[in-house]
């Protein structure tokens, strides 16, 4: 094999059923790691690997090369840890997707709907891997599956402060991850449902009703079902919007993660009709820090304007008059019962749009164009539950002469004049 010029390799030989983990150092001067399969049969997060192919691994990344017939496999570089584990759920794993590959049989012989499964838990138990794995497996044996990505904070989908749904049409590319192409992305504006739980649930209500609609109408997405991703906040409101996310999709499965409580409280809390399951992390998830959460968000709105691995956007920077904008801050400031006007509820304050009057502390504000008509007052009503068709950055703003300038994806003009504001923010070293 023609090792990588400059790189220490090692190889490592692996029994049947066992995993490599390695961990690629973060940090922008880390050095990267190649991966290739030299003998055997392998595969990451349920992508199979292709032979003498080298895959890049960037700083941050965590991996683990896990094979059913056993394999050999070298890594260049030098990874900030590598080591094989016998010790993985991957059967456990492997035996869920049979058992959602027979409901989605028997739902094609009975012309019925395909599984929709919630995958739950606290933070780093691996819910996005298990989401990505039963995803991929699933479209290897020819489903059309739907990942829905509720998580606000890490968005596999789209970038930070949304939530999404993507119709999978092939297994996540080993380096990339899932294709990102068409996704239905809704603005949620923070990055912890906590800010706003009634658009949160709201949203998560939109979500269920288009993906309804669509298996009325695509028997394959029907039959395909969806995987659900969530938050990792498990108690109070966070485990209210579990309980409601189960209802609004009206799913069929609950895998809890690591969780034993949490797996109580669902059993308890939702139909008996649903099946909830307990599964075990896998050892070698690895917990993130704060910073390294608050990197990845970054690292995600950077990919968003300037792509990321061999493809390069070129993402443009001009002007907008605040006349010709509406922005709006999705949520008012909650009040006392006692003091909303009459006939109004919390929930109405919690849905509304408030106008946001442009000023020096828009800049770096992550902006979502929303895809809802430019319309009159009227128009706005539909403003919360409409898609978002991108996003754009504040990078300056002059309130002399009324006008802002911003980081776009596209050229001049808007696509729509309906803008709704995260709190979350992006400041642009480049
Ligand atoms: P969660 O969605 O629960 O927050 P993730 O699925 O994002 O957790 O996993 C956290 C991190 O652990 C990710 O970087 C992922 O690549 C890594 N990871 C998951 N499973 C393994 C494994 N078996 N070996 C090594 N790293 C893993």
């Amino acid at each position: 094999d023609v090792a990588v010029p400059g790189k220490v390799s090692t190889r490592f030989d692996l029994e049947k059923v066992t995993e490599l983990r390695f961990e690629v150092e973060a940090g922008e001067a880390a050095e990267q790691v190649e991966l290739e399969l030299l003998t055997g049969m392998a595969e990451v997060f349920g992508s199979e690997l292709n032979r003498n192919k080298k895959y890049t691994f960037g700083p941050g990344s965590k991996i683990a090369v896990f094979t059913w017939q056993g394999c050999s496999v070298n890594l260049y570089g030098k990874p900030e840890v590598a080591y094989v584990s016998k010790d993985t759920p991957m059967l456990l794993y492997l035996n869920t997707h049979a058992a959602l590959e027979q409901m989605r049989k028997q739902a094609e012989r009975d012309n019925e709907r395909g599984p929709r499964v919630m995958v739950v838990g606290p933070s780093d138990v691996g819910k996005s891997t298990l989401c990505r794995l039963l995803l991929s497996y699933a479209v290897r044996v020819g489903r059309r599956p739907t990942l829905v990505e509720l998580d606000v904070g890490q968005s596999g989908v789209s970038v930070p402060g949304t939530v999404s749904a993507l119709c999978i049409e092939r297994p996540a590319d080993v380096e990339e991850g899932f294709s990102v192409q068409a996704p239905l992305v809704y603005h949620f504006g923070s990055t912890t449902p906590g800010t706003n739980i009634k658009l949160y649930n709201k949203l998560t209500s939109c979500l269920a009703d288009v993906f309804s609609r669509r298996c009325e109408v695509n028997r394959k997405a029907s039959v395909g079902g969806c995987i659900i991703n969530t938050c990792g906040w498990v108690k109070g409101s966070g485990y209210q919007a579990l309980v409601h996310c189960a209802s609004a999709f009206e799913v069929d499965v609950v895998l809890v993660l690591d969780h034993e409580r949490l797996y109580n409280e669902l059993k308890r809390d939702l139909p008996h009709f649903v099946r909830v399951v307990l599964l075990p992390k896998s050892g070698g998830v690895v917990e993130r820090s704060k910073e390294c959460r608050r990197d990845t968000r970054d690292e995600k709105i950077r990919e968003y304007f300037y792509g990321f691995r061999g493809v390069t956007f070129y993402p443009f920077s001009y002007e907008v008059r605040f006349s010709d904008v509406r922005i709006y801050k999705i949520g008012a400031p909650s009040i006392p019962d006692s003091c909303l006007p009459l006939g109004m509820s919390q929930d109405d304050t919690q849905l509304k749009l408030v106008p946001v009057t442009p000023g020096r502390d828009l800049t770096y504000h992550v902006l979502s164009v929303s895809s809802a008509e430019d319309g009159d007052e009227g128009a706005r009503k539909g403003i919360v539950e409409s898609p978002v068709c991108g996003f754009i950055v504040v990078t300056n703003v002059d309130t002399q002469t009324q006008v802002m300038k911003v980081l776009s994806p596209a050229p001049r003009p808007l696509p729509r004049h309906t803008l709704l504001i995260m709190d979350i923010r992006f400041m642009d070293m480049k």
